[in-house]
């Protein structure tokens, strides 16, 4: 078989951030805002320090007013919430993410339940998750919807499909399950407890690999043909000691086999922020009462 179709996530994501900026200068025009985003880091984590600085970048490109806490590392669990409090109340933030992980003094699901549900544009919240799979309206988080819409791109109706998710957590596993059954996908979720990964694999019309173990899925754990998304980012040493990010897929094997793979990096990973500018533009919609652009 010829080798795999890729499925480039930097030119849908580049797509979709114009989408947004050209909704958001429609918004403008007519209703003379800003949809604002406020991120919320709190401590020095370099990987989260990168993200947020990424997300108020991409935020003030595509027209969206990008509003930045930074809290230090010794910030108390009850200074985090009234901040979130703040933020839930000011008329001119739509959107807010907190940026996990957040230090060990704070748990992060008392944060979560305390967001706005309409400006909780990570999706998180128990009110976002309950309508995310009882069908309903919801904010939903952005990297399982950036799966769904290079899917979407990549094979069109995905219904009756089998599709396998690897890996249950409440960011990628459970919501990218959710989404796929709302495409009337036949969905397996599978996860470090499941027996024989690799005969669940094989049955994947759609296999999502969001475990965070490099190049966990081989060649031989992926059905002929199948459209394969990978979630992972793993950075793994070099013998430059330079180190490289791998996915969860073992990328030079599964092409052979696939009939669709992303790549790692370039593939997921620009889905993410075009799909948080994209709820944060919905979420000021909604909120203010406004139809929501068809993006
Ligand atoms: P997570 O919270 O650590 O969850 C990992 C999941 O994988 C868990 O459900 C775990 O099972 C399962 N798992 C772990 N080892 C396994 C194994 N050997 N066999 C089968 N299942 C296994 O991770 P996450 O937040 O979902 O992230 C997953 C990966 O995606 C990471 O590499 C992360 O960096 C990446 N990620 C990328 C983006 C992006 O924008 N591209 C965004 C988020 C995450 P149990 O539940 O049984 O423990």
């Amino acid at each position: 078989m010829a080798e795999a179709r890729l499925i480039d996530g930097k030119a849908a994501a580049a797509s979709l951030r114009a989408a947004v900026a050209k909704a958001a200068a429609d918004i403008k025009a007519k209703h003379g805002f800003q949809p604002g985003l406020a991120a919320v880091l709190v401590g020095e984590d370099p990987a989260s320090q990168v993200y947020v600085k990424s997300k108020g970048k991409a935020s003030i490109e595509a027209g969206l007013k990008s509003i930045e806490h930074r809290l230090p590392a010794s910030t108390g669990e009850s200074q985090l919430l009234d901040l979130v409090a703040r933020l839930n109340a000011d008329p001119e933030v739509d959107g807010i993410l907190v940026q996990l992980p957040l230090p060990k003094q704070i748990d992060p699901q008392h944060v979560i339940d305390s967001l706005d549900p309409a400006k909780d544009v990570d999706g998180f919240h128990a009110a976002n998750v309950g309508r995310l799979w009882s069908g309903g309206k919801s904010l939903v988080p952005c990297t399982p919807y950036g799966c769904l819409l290079l899917l979407r791109q990549t094979l069109g109706n995905l219904a009756g499909l089998n599709a396998v998710v690897l890996g249950r957590s409440n960011i990628v596993g459970k919501p990218m399950a959710a989404l796929l059954l709302a495409e009337s996908c036949t969905v397996t979720i599978a996860h470090s407890k499941s027996r024989d990964l690799k005969a669940i694999s094989r049955q994947a019309d759609i296999l999502v690999a969001a475990v965070g173990k490099p190049e966990m899925v081989k060649g031989d754990w992926i059905k002929l043909g199948a459209t394969v998304i990978d979630v992972g980012i793993n950075r793994i040493a070099t013998p430059d000691g330079k180190g490289k990010l791998v996915g969860d897929v073992a990328f030079a094997e599964a092409s052979q086999v696939a009939g669709a793979i992303t790549p790692v990096p370039g593939g997921v990973g620009p889905m993410t922020i075009a799909c948080l500018l994209r709820n944060t533009l919905l979420a000021s919609c909604r909120r203010r009462g406004l139809a929501e652009p068809a993006i």
